[in-house]
């Protein structure tokens, strides 16, 4: 064995220097790694929607032992329990040995993620094509949104009140939509237009069909043609769309990239990355310590405002109420308690390198990244997480051999985002940012590295367990 110069060993002593994770981990656990991707893939590809995604996990939760949540009851420790918050988001909660007094665990992730909305009146026709009009929900490139196969999600209420689940382009034979873009032949003004102006919101409309009803030339016959399938299909009528909402998502398939298969490309790892993991800790937690709470939300992307976002008061709430059966306010419990906001962060991009600080930015396979501020500016609006946590955070990871990393949302005053972690530090909880870095974040197909994923599991169930 070679001598290390005392540089060397000053340097391994005093520096720090995060590696690649495929440094760290053996071939047995790179081989539980690929085998928790692969059902994080098919979870992917079974839960394209904050609705579906919701349904799914509360199916998961209900196999494992855990009730609805019942305001009257009382509880013990192992006890496990989920409350359904309007069928968009979800909590789910297993009972500590010690009291709620001690605080809980909080892991809360969102489940909803960038995508066109149909408007209320959404159906018309246009030179013998119809379409769907949309709104596009959250941040997305509107760019990126044309010229690729695209599936319809979501619930209609008919006229009678009942509801039509509708889920079309995701089962092999479906079809699927488009939203059309310019040639290059006639875009020449296009061209010379910003990425922001090049396709416009409100021409994101969805090609949706092309034949007319009927054998005789009339007024809007290819809109009728669709109206009528539709109602053969769901029973619905025009005016069912306003009680609707239907969500246009992606077709694609979630899939493995790159020769050695380490990447996983899909639509919606923001954040059902965070989501799935955090959910995979929740089930496999038994007998925790401290009462530990796994929140999948709603939207995030759009800034948490609504009453299954979490601005709102429905996790305070249900706080309060478990606190209440122990004899306790809530407030004592959220004083208590620590949470880890389970959500992405721009992995570096070494196409892009000049939006980054290379020396604060996160990499793929390096681990789940521990973000202590988002925000934008001056750290506007954000939860700057207490240096106290931080440590703790830090040696409960390293005490669990998970490989991680500290990461910032790129260079200063480059841009900015935000995440839940400043509603949840605003109710006095302490709060970091730790989640798994993606590339192409917010695009129709994002891409996140296999040992992150595996790590966000391990990271997570670490902080429930202990
Ligand atoms: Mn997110
Ligand atoms: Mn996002």
């Amino acid at each position: 064995m070679e001598e290390k110069t005392k540089a060397e060993a000053l340097r391994e002593a005093l520096s720090y220097q995060p590696k690649h994770t495929a440094y760290v981990i053996d071939a047995q656990e790179t081989a539980v790694s690929d085998a928790f991707c692969a059902d994080y893939i098919a979870f992917l590809n079974a839960c394209k929607t904050e609705r579906e995604t919701a349904a799914f996990v509360k199916n998961l939760a209900a196999q494992a032992g855990f009730a609805p949540f019942d305001v009257k009851a009382q509880y013990a420790p192992g006890d496990r329990v989920y409350a359904d918050i309007h069928g968009k988001a979800l909590i789910l909660c297993t009972f500590g040995t010690q009291p709620l007094s001690a605080g809980a665990r909080i892991v809360a992730s969102h489940i909803d993620s960038p995508r066109l909305d149909l408007k209320p009146n959404p159906l018309y026709e246009d030179a013998e094509l119809a379409f769907f009009k949309t709104h596009y929900y959250g941040g997305i490139k509107k760019y990126q949104w044309t010229a690729i196969p695209l599936a319809l999600h979501g619930v209609v209420f008919r006229r009678d009140g009942s509801c039509v689940q509708v889920c079309v382009g995701e089962e092999p034979g479906d079809p699927q939509f488009v939203v059309t873009d310019l040639l290059p032949h006639l875009d020449r003004k296009q061209g010379k237009k910003s990425l922001e102006d090049a396709v416009l919101g409100e021409n994101l409309n969805l090609l949706i069909g092309s034949l007319p009803f009927g054998d005789k030339p009339e007024s809007d016959a290819v809109k009728l043609n669709i109206l009528r399938l539709l109602n053969e299909k769901y029973g619905i009528v025009e005016s069912d769309f306003l009680s609707a909402e239907l969500e246009i998502v992606p077709a694609f398939r979630a899939t493995e990239i790159g020769f050695d298969r380490s990447l996983i490309g899909a639509y919606g790892h923001d954040d059902k990355v965070c989501a799935y993991p955090s959910i995979r800790a929740a089930l496999a937690v038994t007998a925790p310590r401290l009462t530990s709470i796994t929140v999948i939300t709603d939207k995030e992307e759009t800034g948490s405002d609504g009453n299954t976002g979490l601005h709102s008061a429905y996790l305070a709430q249900f706080i309060e109420d478990i606190a209440a059966a122990q004899g306790l306010p809530g407030r004592d419990v959220l004083r208590a308690s620590e949470c880890l906001s389970a959500d992405v962060n721009a992995g570096f991009d070494p196409i892009f390198p000049e939006v980054h600080d290379k020396r604060n930015a996160a990499y793929l396979n390096r681990g789940i990244v521990v973000t202590k501020y988002t925000g934008s500016g001056g750290k506007g609006s954000t939860n700057d997480a207490n240096a106290e946590f931080v440590f703790k955070v830090r040696a409960l990871l390293d005490g669990a051999d998970v490989a991680w990393q500290i990461g910032e949302l790129g260079k200063v005053d480059e841009g900015g985002g935000g995440t839940v972690a400043k509603y949840i530090a605003n109710l006095g909880v302490e709060v970091v940012d730790v989640g798994v870095p993606v590339l192409s974040m917010h695009a129709p197909f994002e891409i996140v590295a296999k040992l992150d994923v595996y790590m966000a599991f391990k990271g997570f169930s670490a902080f429930l367990e202990k």
